[in-house]
């Protein structure tokens, strides 16, 4: 057993037992990795609201190989997030890309990547005054084509052939051409958006929200990772998209 020390961002979090709970954290270095830590339930505990999920943390735990949970020592707060968690909006947006992240994410793994974008997409969002809808759909396309999941915008995903203006799109992996069958129509505005969104690895684009591609990217991301992404729905149904 080595005890390590990381940065990290926690992914989420259940309780374990009477006192305890178990997190799960995206490392750098060692990808998604779950982490026990003893006693944090308690009122006392040394952990104090480092465990909030979201944060961007340093912790110092205690690995052993093969071992599925591993055990948390220490958690100290970078970054609490308090411009998205004092946000209802931005609070509700941000935990579909967080799921995302969740799931594209693998064990012991360097996600060296992954683990910028994720965090670059936070600290974006803490200062962002438009749309968090927008926001939320702009990280999940920058977490996708970080994790290899990047849909096709230019070509038809069947046929090749340039698409351009209205179209179709095809959740197995992207846009379709009149010719070919795509799961549903794509306005000319719509992928105007995507394609905003897909190309711009720096910073948000400002396009305007638009439930109709939030939903598609929930379908895209539902496909393409053979899961259904629970807070994605949640969205929908408290926000009434
Ligand atoms: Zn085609």
């Amino acid at each position: 057993m080595s005890q390590e020390r990381s940065e990290a961002v926690v992914l989420r979090g259940v309780d374990f037992s009477e006192t305890s709970r178990i997190v799960t954290l995206l490392l750098p270095a060692r990808g998604r990795m779950a982490c026990l830590a003893k006693g944090a339930r308690r009122k006392k505990s040394a952990f104090g609201g480092a465990l909030d999920t979201l944060n961007r943390i340093e912790a110092i735990y205690y690995w052993r190989d093969g071992r599925e949970v591993q055990q948390l020592g220490e958690a100290s707060i970078l970054d609490a997030y308090g411009g998205i968690k004092a946000s209802l909006e931005k609070s509700a947006f941000s935990s579909f890309p967080l799921e995302v992240a969740y799931r594209v994410a693998h064990e012991n793994e360097p996600s060296q990547e992954l683990f910028s974008t994720l965090v670059h997409g936070l600290e974006s969002l803490e200062r962002w005054d438009r749309s968090p809808q927008a926001h939320a759909c702009w990280q999940v396309v920058q977490l996708l084509i970080t994790a290899g999941f990047e849909p096709t915008l230019e070509v038809c995903v069947d046929c090749g052939r340039p698409v351009s203006g209205a179209a179709g799109f095809a959740y197995r992996g992207g846009v379709t051409c009149d010719g070919c069958a795509g799961d549903r129509r794509l306005t000319a505005r719509e992928l105007d958006d995507m394609r905003a969104l897909a190309g711009s690895r720096a910073s948000c684009p400002r396009i305007e929200p638009m439930p109709s591609l939030f939903k598609l990217l929930r379908a895209y991301a539902s496909q393409q990772l053979e899961t259904d992404f629970r807070s994605a729905r949640v969205i929908e149904e408290i926000l009434g998209l």
